[in-house]
């Protein structure tokens, strides 16, 4: 089954069971300041669980774009390390406002799982909140999953909360054991004690059932919800039968487009780290452009930039040294203009934007070597062998020079770095980026007002409402 196939049997599945099939909402959170990216379905939903707005039904699904890529939620770093984790992903869900609860969302789970996608049920784990007992008997009365396969996690994993306060309750994940054959090293490699790609999480159901108030008490909702969220990547790669996101049609192709503009052969191993990098960040660039954003030095801009940088510093590990990430955009389209035709439609704009990126990175990139080579002939002359730790990090910072290609460059003429003095000059940054975020907040905040206004001018005003939610999604 092809990634576009399961995504339209999942929407098709949940309108058989009376779900409105909504589309996906952009990637910029429309009535959520606090949040960087889109990073589950809910998002656009979440004035509906908190009252605050009204949908003309009380069923839907979607397959949502998310991406995590800052904020509570960021996966940049793990990309290309795991088989199973992007920046850019899509997340299939099926939302009841309090509608069906528990054991609809169960039942519908497992049916979907082991009677429309096939799936061997003995391959199947699931994960339920300690005092979740209600879950764990319906698990085994609907679903006959053994208790042996069914593991009681802490609040940490198992339990959700749409912020401080507000709506919450326990969380229940199905799991897909790819097989002992991926064991991880650690002793055990169980599901719970190991953070392997061996124990392929799949499907998150959350069951919305408490409200928190401010002094931490739980008490129950008059109309409990359900929020469900499974990665397609994730699925696709279990019904193709390959042992990595990045082997479906919905990533090898962009793989493929590497291979032939670098002349290289991918390695599913380390060494095709920069491959599975650059297909993922293809990706990410092209659908957060599609939305709206571009590369720039704030907020959304900021780590657009940042994510397309990385890619082109990857490409240039694998031997490009001109613009390349453009040239991806269109097989993005090929894979997912159809069941978003939002990049279908903007092609040409998005490859030039992506393009122009890449220009001005590959011209602060000339002007860092020049930087470097000064550097390194001072240190020769002061009979240092060392580049200091701030010398690299200015590097890293107004150049974009990541540590292993000053490492590298510096090595060749015989000067070690100071990792040390560069990781402190790195966490002194961290810390001014902090409280830079606060300035994306108010950056944020500043549009978000824009909207309430109008709202002023039209019907009802519920900005402040919005405003004042601390949504932590
Ligand atoms: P993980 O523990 O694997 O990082 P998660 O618990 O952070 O996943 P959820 O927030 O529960 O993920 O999201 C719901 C589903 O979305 C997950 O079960 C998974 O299938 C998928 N998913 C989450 N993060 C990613 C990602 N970075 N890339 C691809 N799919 C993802
Ligand atoms: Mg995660
Ligand atoms: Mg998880
Ligand atoms: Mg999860």
């Amino acid at each position: 089954m092809t990634g576009n196939e399961l995504r339209e049997r999942f929407l098709k599945f949940f309108a058989s069971k009376g779900h409105t099939i909504v589309h996906s909402s952009s990637l910029v959170p429309a009535n959520d300041p606090t949040l960087l990216f889109t990073n589950a379905g809910m998002v656009q939903f979440k004035d509906v669980y908190l009252g605050l707005d009204r949908r003309p039904f009380t069923r839907a699904t979607t397959a949502q774009k998310c991406v995590r890529a800052g904020g509570k939620h960021n996966d940049l770093d793990t990309v290309g390390r795991t088989a199973r984790h992007h920046t850019f992903f899509e997340m299939l869900g099926n939302f009841s406002f309090g509608d069906y609860f528990k054991r609809e969302a169960i039942t519908y789970a497992w049916e979907f799982l082991t009677r429309v996608l096939e799936l061997p049920p003995e391959r199947l784990w699931v994960t339920v909140y300690q005092e979740d007992d209600e879950a764990y008997q319906l698990w085994q009365e609907i679903a006959g999953i053994p208790a042996e396969r069914i593991v009681r996690m802490g609040e940490k994993d198992n339990f959700w909360a749409m912020g401080d306060t507000g709506p919450c309750g326990p969380c229940s994940e199905i799991i897909y054991d790819r097989g002992p054959e991926h064991a991880c090293s650690s002793t055990p490699c169980a599901l719970g004690a190991c953070d392997c790609d061996r124990w392929l999480e799949i499907w998150n159901l959350v069951f919305m059932q408490y409200e928190r108030d401010s002094n931490g008490n739980l008490s129950p909702l008059p109309r409990p919800s359900i929020d469900t969220g499974m990665g397609l990547e994730r699925v696709a790669s279990v019904l193709q039968g390959v042992d990595s996101n990045f082997d479906t049609d919905l990533i090898a192709p962009l793989i493929k487009a590497v291979e032939k503009i670098t002349g290289r052969t991918y390695d599913p191993g380390e060494a095709g780290f920069p491959f599975r990098v650059i297909a993922d960040h293809a990706r990410s660039c092209t659908f957060l452009i599609a939305d709206g954003i571009l590369p720039g030095n704030e907020g959304r801009s900021y780590v657009l930039r940042r994510i397309l940088r990385r890619a082109a510093r990857f490409g240039k590990a694998l031997g490009i040294d001109e613009p390349f990430l453009y040239r991806l955009v269109d097989t993005v389209v090929a894979i997912m203009g159809g069941a978003y035709p939002e990049v279908a439609e903007q092609q040409e704009h998005i490859a030039r934007v992506i393009e122009q990126e890449e220009i001005r990175f590959h011209e602060t990139l000339n002007d860092g070597l020049k930087v470097l080579n000064g550097i390194l002939e001072r240190a020769r002359q002061e009979g240092r062998e060392v580049v200091s730790g701030l010398e690299a990090f200015t590097l890293y910072d107004t150049y974009g020079f990541p540590l292993d290609l000053t490492e590298e460059i510096a090595g060749e003429g015989g000067f070690k770095v100071d990792r040390d003095g560069f990781e402190k000059a790195m966490a002194a940054q961290r810390e001014r980026a902090r409280a830079a975020r606060e300035d994306v907040k108010a950056y944020d905040f500043a549009l978000a007002f824009a909207g309430a206004l109008e709202d002023i001018s039209g019907t009802a005003f519920t900005g402040y409402d919005q405003l004042e939610d601390k949504g932590t999604v």
